[in-house]
Protein backbone atom coordinates (compact mmCIF):
# COMPACT_ATOMS: atom_id res chain seq x y z
CA UNK A 1 0.00 0.00 0.00
CA UNK A 2 2.85 2.27 0.24
CA UNK A 3 4.16 4.17 -2.53
CA UNK A 4 7.19 5.77 -3.26
CA UNK A 5 8.07 9.29 -2.96
CA UNK A 6 6.04 11.80 -5.76
CA UNK A 7 3.59 9.33 -6.55
CA UNK A 8 0.58 10.77 -4.89
CA UNK A 9 -1.96 9.86 -2.02
CA UNK A 10 -3.08 6.19 -1.26
CA UNK A 11 -6.40 6.39 0.49
CA UNK A 12 -6.72 4.16 3.31
CA UNK A 13 -8.24 4.51 6.92
CA UNK A 14 -6.97 5.37 10.31
CA UNK A 15 -5.05 2.52 11.90
CA UNK A 16 -6.26 4.26 15.51
CA UNK A 17 -10.01 5.54 14.49
CA UNK A 18 -10.54 4.07 11.65
CA UNK A 19 -11.19 7.25 9.94
CA UNK A 20 -10.68 8.13 5.72
CA UNK A 21 -7.13 9.75 5.34
CA UNK A 22 -5.00 10.14 2.21
CA UNK A 23 -1.37 9.35 2.91
CA UNK A 24 1.42 10.60 1.06
CA UNK A 25 5.25 11.24 1.53
CA UNK A 26 5.61 14.94 0.52
CA UNK A 27 8.19 16.84 -0.58
CA UNK A 28 11.33 15.86 -2.70
CA UNK A 29 14.58 16.60 -0.10
CA UNK A 30 12.97 16.41 3.27
CA UNK A 31 9.97 14.30 2.47
CA UNK A 32 7.35 14.40 5.34
CA UNK A 33 4.84 11.63 5.91
CA UNK A 34 1.54 12.72 5.58
CA UNK A 35 -1.68 11.30 6.89
CA UNK A 36 -4.55 13.44 6.43
CA UNK A 37 -7.98 13.20 6.41
CA UNK A 38 -9.62 12.44 3.21
CA UNK A 39 -12.31 14.84 3.10
CA UNK A 40 -11.63 17.59 1.35
CA UNK A 41 -12.68 21.28 2.39
CA UNK A 42 -11.44 24.37 0.78
CA UNK A 43 -8.33 26.61 1.64
CA UNK A 44 -9.94 28.81 4.16
CA UNK A 45 -11.56 25.64 5.75
CA UNK A 46 -8.35 24.02 6.56
CA UNK A 47 -6.15 27.54 6.94
CA UNK A 48 -8.92 27.79 10.25
CA UNK A 49 -7.94 24.28 11.26
CA UNK A 50 -4.06 24.79 10.92
CA UNK A 51 -1.51 24.56 13.78
CA UNK A 52 1.88 24.30 14.39
CA UNK A 53 1.77 20.44 14.22
CA UNK A 54 -1.21 20.48 12.30
CA UNK A 55 -0.34 21.19 8.92
CA UNK A 56 -2.58 21.45 5.88
CA UNK A 57 -2.33 20.12 2.20
CA UNK A 58 -3.32 21.19 -1.19
CA UNK A 59 -5.39 18.63 -2.77
CA UNK A 60 -5.02 18.13 -6.82
CA UNK A 61 -6.93 15.21 -8.52
CA UNK A 62 -4.45 13.73 -11.22
CA UNK A 63 -4.79 11.31 -13.80
CA UNK A 64 -3.18 9.15 -11.10
CA UNK A 65 -5.30 10.28 -8.51
CA UNK A 66 -5.03 12.27 -5.27
CA UNK A 67 -1.93 14.39 -4.79
CA UNK A 68 -1.09 16.59 -1.80
CA UNK A 69 1.31 19.50 -2.08
CA UNK A 70 2.54 22.07 0.01
CA UNK A 71 0.49 24.94 0.72
CA UNK A 72 3.20 27.30 1.25
CA UNK A 73 4.24 27.97 -2.39
CA UNK A 74 0.67 28.71 -3.97
CA UNK A 75 -0.57 32.41 -3.81
CA UNK A 76 -3.34 33.02 -1.43
CA UNK A 77 -6.66 32.18 -1.61
CA UNK A 78 -5.70 28.63 -2.88
CA UNK A 79 -8.63 28.00 -5.67
CA UNK A 80 -8.07 23.64 -5.08
CA UNK A 81 -9.42 21.41 -2.61
CA UNK A 82 -7.25 21.14 0.34
CA UNK A 83 -7.40 18.89 3.48
CA UNK A 84 -5.97 18.97 6.79
CA UNK A 85 -3.50 16.49 8.81
CA UNK A 86 -5.85 13.95 9.87
CA UNK A 87 -6.17 14.02 13.97
CA UNK A 88 -8.40 11.43 15.96
CA UNK A 89 -11.17 12.16 17.53
CA UNK A 90 -10.89 12.56 21.25
CA UNK A 91 -11.17 9.37 23.21
CA UNK A 92 -9.76 7.58 20.91
CA UNK A 93 -7.60 4.49 22.27
CA UNK A 94 -4.06 4.85 21.52
CA UNK A 95 -2.39 2.35 19.48
CA UNK A 96 -3.91 0.59 16.56
CA UNK A 97 -7.16 -1.31 16.79
CA UNK A 98 -7.59 -4.70 16.55
CA UNK A 99 -7.90 -6.42 12.93
CA UNK A 100 -11.49 -6.84 11.61
CA UNK A 101 -13.13 -4.03 13.72
CA UNK A 102 -16.01 -2.40 12.35
CA UNK A 103 -17.29 0.74 13.39
ZN1 LIG B 1 -7.67 8.51 13.41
Amino acid sequence: MTRPSGAGAVRGSCLRCGAPVLRQLVGRHAALSVTADAEPTTWAAAFALREPNRLDWCLRELSTGPDLRWTTSYPSPCPHSHVIDHRCPAGTPAGRRPEGTLW
